[in-house]
């Protein structure tokens, strides 16, 4: 394997979402990451220390000045995410058969006394429901329970259980709610923030994603939400939850030990599929090149499995460990970047299509977007173009999955790095609202500058008429550039 890399930020249709850490934290980090092709950037507020965001943030903006890009922003709530607390000495070790004691008193652990983070522990869990630590690496099963401060587990898979471990609990319905106090706080500390999107982890229904809509709404906040996939209940509540979230992330880290890990692709196919149905984002999350957080290279099995979230319809897969503690972050994502280019080579486009349906608000919109990608199809267009105020145009079009680039217009600096998650889409900044004609000649000399279409290219034109109304998409037109 060769480590030459063709960048253009422009290139690969699939976007990349980096998570920062202590190995990608100051602007040359984050200038390299950049350089390499990654589309987002995700702050993970179960590991943040506040002092530092104001500063990333600001290397952020300088990142897109400086490279002429729309980066944006990801927060990731922690969400109700269980733990165990300190360990006597930092670990314990435990083997199969040994039988432990979880309080909900904080306490130093030892097998005798184990503090969950979960004050309702005893009155949530029954006699034989499993539970799992440190990924799943643990596996107890529920003894008995005194429904109030104590319960008994014996131990099935041993090993070394350190402080603040995470639990899951795959076979109880947990009684916490969705967001936490400490989201609550990270939320009020994110909401004088310019991020892009808000991640909620352990969704277990609509109902999760409706309230935090809520909070986001009173702070007048425009950020988007993403539902985060790991609970079967969210399984069992997937069309719902896909219908009230703006994009869906399969985070396959906790998902893998909640469900049984066989079921795990068919899974993702599965939630991909929907998504596109809804015109909704969709990301591939963890593990995709969890060996480079320590070697120069991936294994088979993940340049596979990167290829594999690309043919199965993602719009995003994220990196975790790989760019927030990772030796290469930027290799990292060189790698991912060609892996995406190659396999979109061979990408069956448009396989599934979501429908049109007439009773939708939306209906004229949509039927003009899913035509402007027909036409583009006919007349093998260069490009299919967006003007777009509210972004609905790209996830629309984009959701058609084009051969076409799509390139998205929009006055708003906010929605066009909100769009830069989304499937195919590159977006332009362009405030010129004079008319319908003069917008359609701008967008084709800023896309003519940049190199990305030439003169006989066929482009389609998408946007609505007339310009100052601001209305839904309305028109498409076919031009011959000249
Ligand atoms: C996951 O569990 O796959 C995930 C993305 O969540 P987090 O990194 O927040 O644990």
């Amino acid at each position: 394997m060769d480590t030459q890399v063709k960048y253009s930020p422009t290139f690969e249709r699939t976007k990349i979402i980096a998570t920062l850490g202590p190995a990608s934290r100051t602007y040359e980090h984050l200038l390299s990451l950049a350089q390499a092709g990654v589309d987002m950037f995700r702050i993970n507020f179960s590991h943040v220390n506040y002092d530092e965001i104001p500063h990333l943030v600001e290397c952020i903006d300088r990142v897109n000045e400086e490279l002429k890009l729309h980066i944006g922003i990801i927060a990731d709530l922690q969400g109700p995410k269980l733990r165990v607390g300190e360990m006597k000495d930092g670990a314990i070790q435990v083997k199969k058969g040994d039988i432990l004691t979880f309080v909900n008193h904080k306490v130093l652990g030892t097998k005798e006394a184990i503090y969950m983070s979960y004050e309702k522990f005893a009155s949530d869990v029954h006699p034989g429901e499993k539970i799992l630590i440190d990924d799943g690496k643990l596996l107890f099963e529920v003894l008995e329970t005194n429904s109030k401060d104590k319960v008994r587990l014996k131990t099935i898979f041993g090993g070394t259980l350190s402080s603040n471990k995470g639990v899951n609990l795959p076979d109880t319905a947990i009684s916490l709610p969705c967001l936490t106090d400490k989201d609550l706080r990270d939320l009020a500390f994110i909401l004088e923030l310019p991020v892009h999107w808000i991640a909620l982890s352990f969704v277990r229904e609509a109902g999760d994603i409706r309230e935090l809509r809520n909070i986001i709404q009173q702070h007048n906040h425009p950020a988007k939400i993403i539902a985060k996939i790991e609970k079967p209940e969210a399984l069992n509540n997937i069309n719902a939850i896909i219908e009230e979230s703006d994009a869906v992330m399969i985070a396959r880290g906790d998902l893998a030990v909640e469900v049984q890990l066989e079921k795990l692709p068919a899974i993702q196919k599965s939630i991909i599929k929907k998504c596109i149905m809804r015109s909704k984002p969709v990301i591939v999350a963890t593990q995709l090149m969890e060996s480079m957080i320590s070697n120069p290279y991936p294994t088979r099995a993940e340049i596979t499995d990167v290829a594999n979230s690309v043919m199965d319809g993602a719009d995003a897969v994220m990196l975790s460990g790989e760019t927030s503690v990772g030796m290469h972050p930027s290799k990292v994502v060189e790698i991912m970047t060609r892996i995406l280019i190659e396999t979109e080579r061979i990408l069956d486009y448009g396989k599934n299509r979501p429908d049109i349906l007439p009773h939708s608000n939306t209906f004229g919109s949509d039927v003009i977007c899913l035509n402007a990608v027909k036409t583009s199809e006919l007349v093998d267009a260069k490009a299919v173009i967006g003007i777009t105020v509210s972004g609905y145009t790209a996830f629309k079009i984009s959701s058609f999955r084009p051969k076409s680039r799509i390139y998205i217009f929009s006055n708003h600096n906010h929605i066009l790095s909100t769009l830069n998650l989304v499937w195919g889409v590159t977006c332009y900044l362009h405030n010129n609202h004079e008319s319908t004609n003069k917008s359609i000649e701008d967008t084709l000399t800023i896309l003519k500058e940049n190199h990305l279409i030439e003169k006989g290219d066929f482009v389609i034109s998408t946007g609505t008429m007339p310009l100052h109304k601001m209305g839904r998409t309305n028109f498409l037109k076919i031009s011959k550039v000249e």
